[in-house]
C-alpha cells in the first residue's frame, strides 16, 4: 500500500465514523450542494444551517432561483453578509437554468461566479468526479501532513497545495474524501491547537513527526483592515418618514438600502461632512445632533461611522450625479426602512439612528 493509499483509507474510515450530520450532506443535488458551498464561504456552519434550509424551502430548484426576484434572493440572504455571493449565485442560476447542470469542475468554472473551489466541491460531491478542492481547512491539513514550508498567503504556496490536493484525491469516493479533509481541518486539525492524539493521520503526518504542527502552515502576516471614518446622517421628516439611499449595483453593499453616509475628508469636522452629504442628496435640514458611533469590520476595511440625526425641512430629495456610491434616494416610513435595510451594517446604522423603532429586528 502506498503512503497516499494509507492516508486515504485512514481518513475515509474516520470520516464515516465522525462526520457531522449536516443538511447538505444528506443530498447529492448539485444545486443544494452549490448553495451550501457558497453560503459556507466566510460563514460558520451553525449560522448557515437555518439559512440553507429556508433558502431551499423557498427556492428548491435552480430554476426557481433563476426565476426569483433579486429582492427575494437578498431577503433570504439577509443577515448572512457578503451579499455579492448571493448576487453571483443568482446570476449563475440564471445561466445554468437554461441548460443541463454542468457536471465537471471544468464546465462548472465556466459559469460566472463559480470558482475553482466551488467547482471542485460540486463536481466531486454531486457527480463523483475526482476533482480536488482547497479551502483554508484543506490547505492547513495538507501543509501539515506533507510538511509544506511554502507561505500559503502567496500564490506559489497555494498552487503547491492545489497540486498535492490533485494527486491525493481519492478516485473511488472523491466527494467523501474532499469532505473528510475539510471535516478534519474543521474539527481536529484546527488552526491553533491541533488535536493530533485524535487524528487518524498522525502516523503519516510530517508536521506531527517533527513536532512542527503548531508552526505549520507558514502564513505571512495579514495586512490589517484599512480604517475608513464616515459620517451618516439620519434624516427624519415631520411625519416620521426617514431618508434612505440605495447603494449602486456594483461595489461594497451593492444594491442595499441604508442611511446615507460619506467618508470624512482629512481633518474635516463631522458636521461639515454631514452638510456635504446633505447637499449630495438634495436635503435641507436643521437640528443636527450626534446620536452615536457604529463600528463595522469587513475583510479589508474597518468602518467607523458617526451617526448624526437631523430633521428634514423639505421632503424634496434628489441625488447628485457626483455621488456615484448611490443610485437612488427615497423617503419611506421607518417600518419600511427597517424592512428594506438588509445588510448587517445597514441595520447597525438604523438601530443607532432610530433605536426605538428598530430594536430587536
Ligand atoms: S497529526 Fe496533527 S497536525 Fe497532523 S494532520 Fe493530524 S491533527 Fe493535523
Amino acid at each position: 500500500m502506498t503512503t497516499n493509499e494509507r492516508i486515504q483509507e485512514a481518513l475515509l474510515a474516520w470520516y464515516r465514523k465522525h462526520a457531522r450530520d449536516l443538511p447538505w450532506r444528506r443530498t447529492r443535488d448539485p444545486y443544494a450542494i452549490w448553495l451550501s458551498e457558497v453560503m459556507l464561504q466566510q460563514t460558520r456552519v451553525d449560522t448557515v444551517i437555518p439559512y440553507f434550509d429556508r433558502f431551499l424551502d423557498e427556492l428548491p430548484t435552480v430554476e426557481a432561483l433563476a426565476d426569483a426576484s433579486e429582492e427575494k434572493v437578498i431577503s433570504l440572504w439577509s443577515g448572512l453578509g457578503y451579499y455579492r455571493r448571493a448576487r453571483m449565485l443568482h446570476e449563475g442560476a440564471k445561466a445554468i437554468a437554461k441548460r443541463p447542470f454542468p457536471k465537471t469542475a471544468t464546465a462548472l468554472q465556466e459559469v460566472r461566479g463559480i470558482g475553482r473551489y466551488t467547482a471542485g466541491a460540486v463536481a466531486s460531491i454531486a457527480f463523483g468526479e475526482p476533482a480536488p478542492l482547497v479551502d483554508g481547512n484543506v490547505a492547513r491539513v495538507l501543509a501539515r501532513l506533507f510538511g509544506i514550508e511554502d507561505d500559503l498567503r502567496k500564490p506559489k504556496g497555494m498552487e503547491r497545495i492545489w497540486s498535492i490536493a490533485g494527486t491525493i484525491v481519492a478516485m473511488e469516493d472523491p466527494g467523501s474524501w474532499n469532505q473528510a479533509l475539510m471535516e478534519l481541518g474543521a474539527t481536529v486539525c484546527t488552526p491553533r491547537a491541533p488535536r493530533c492524539l485524535l487524528c487518524p493521520l498522525s502516523k503519516e503526518c510530517k508536521a506531527r513527526k517533527s513536532g512542527r504542527e503548531q508552526e505549520l502552515p507558514v502564513m505571512s502576516a495579514k495586512r490589517p483592515p484599512v480604517l475608513q471614518r464616515r459620517v451618516a446622517i439620519a434624516l427624519s421628516a415631520d411625519n416620521g418618514d426617514v431618508a434612505l439611499v440605495r447603494r449602486a449595483a456594483s461595489g461594497i453593499f451593492a444594491g442595499m438600502w441604508e442611511i446615507p453616509s460619506i467618508e470624512l475628508a482629512n481633518g474635516e469636522a463631522h458636521e461639515a461632512a454631514a452638510q456635504r452629504l446633505g447637499r449630495f442628496i438634495g436635503a435641507t435640514c436643521s437640528g443636527m445632533a450626534v446620536r452615536g458611533e457604529v463600528v463595522h469590520v469587513l475583510t479589508h476595511r474597518r468602518l467607523e461611522v458617526t451617526v448624526i440625526g437631523a430633521e428634514l425641512t423639505s421632503r424634496a430629495l434628489r441625488l447628485s450625479p457626483d455621488r456615484a456610491e448611490y443610485d437612488d434616494v427615497a423617503l419611506m416610513s421607518r417600518d419600511e426602512g427597517a424592512v428594506r435595510t438588509k445588510s448587517t451594517y445597514g441595520k447597525k446604522l438604523m438601530k443607532m439612528a432610530f433605536p426605538s423603532k428598530t430594536r430587536g429586528r
